[in-house]
């Protein structure tokens, strides 16, 4: 449980902290970025990764924070998890990424642990990639040689694998604004403050007394989040029943390819994620979705 000795370096500036990944990467040393560190020190301690540099992103100003850009909000990739659960902006527009965020984990991981970090790590059980995906969001990758962006959908890639290159830093996140939308996280877990079994990250807009649209994230029902298409198609036109909802949602499993593990096989996946679709997109339109939990999961 103690890591490979390794140089430490703390820049001060993004241009510093790409100088220090670009003359590391082309001497062929292995480089990690340190953001929270919740993920990585316990994958050094395991000595899963072996780097040689670790830099650490912590002391530069400007990685952090969430500003609003009109139709978008930019979030920073070094915003704690504690920031974005209590965050006015995200409560205003984005109240779903506020509800995820606030699943992470506990306390001290969250106050530790960011964004950025989250969704360069990966993990198909962690909570913040599935709301970035049905959001939409863009991200944004500085190198020495530039600066391009990459859209959620073309982002994750398979386990622990994102299209964040050697000599990358994400620096922000670009997610539209869905001010006035229904939203609701639902995670489904054996004991609290566990990582998603299963969860669904629900969006839905609601006009005329039907669901105009929604859109659907799912969590760990692949290596990679998911949108859940064909019950986003379904609930397009859907009345506000939680029958018909029901319906719509028996789709959510259709094209996942969830694991199976110790936490549940992978038919017990396919069954849980149209239960828990079910209640979020009830939660997101503001009808009940209590009750009969344990009977129905
Ligand atoms: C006990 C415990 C319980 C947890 N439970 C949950 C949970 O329920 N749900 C959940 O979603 N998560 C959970 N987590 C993980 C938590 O969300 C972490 O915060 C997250 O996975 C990593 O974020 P970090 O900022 O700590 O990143 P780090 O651990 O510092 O980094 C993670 C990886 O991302 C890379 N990286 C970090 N920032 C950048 C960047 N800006 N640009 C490029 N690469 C970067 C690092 O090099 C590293 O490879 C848990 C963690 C712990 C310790």
């Amino acid at each position: 449980m103690i890591p490979s000795a390794f140089d430490y370096a703390a820049p001060t500036t993004v241009q510093e902290a790409l100088g220090l990944l670009d003359a590391a990467s082309s001497a062929g040393d292995e480089v990690k970025l340190l953001a929270g560190g919740q993920s990585l020190i316990p994958v050094m301690k395991l000595r899963m990764a072996d780097p040689s540099l670790v830099i650490d992103l912590g002391r530069i100003p400007g990685l952090s924070g969430i500003t609003d850009d009109g139709a978008h909000l930019t979030i920073g990739a070094m915003t704690p998890h504690h920031v974005m659960a209590t965050d006015p902006l995200l409560a205003a527009h984005l109240p779903l990424l506020q509800m995820a965020a606030a699943t992470v984990a506990d306390p001290q991981v969250r106050h530790r642990g960011t964004f950025g970090g989250a969704l360069v790590h990966a993990d198909p059980a962690g909570d913040m990639p599935a709301p970035v995906l049905a959001a939409g969001a863009t991200f944004t990758l500085s190198s020495a040689n530039g600066t391009r962006t990459v859209d959620a959908a073309d982002f994750f890639r398979g386990y622990f694998t994102t299209a964040v290159g050697e000599g990358e830093i994400l620096t922000s996140i670009l997610v539209p604004k869905y001010t006035g939308w229904g939203a609701h996280y639902e995670k489904f877990t054996r004991v609290s403050q566990q990582w998603s079994i299963v969860a669904v990250a629900a969006m839905v807009r609601v006009e005329g007394g039907v669901i105009a649209e929604a859109r659907l994230g799912l969590t760990n029902m692949a290596s990679t989040p998911l949108r859940a298409s064909s019950a986003e198609q379904a609930l397009a036109g859907c009345a506000l029943d939680a029958d018909a909802i029901a319906v719509a949602c028996s789709h959510a499993a259709d094209a996942t390819e969830p694991v199976s593990d110790l936490n549940g096989d992978a038919d017990y996946r396919r069954h849980l994620v149209t239960v828990i679709a079910k209640r979020a997109v009830l939660a997101a339109v503001g009808l009940p979705h209590t009750g009969m939990r344990l009977a129905e999961a």
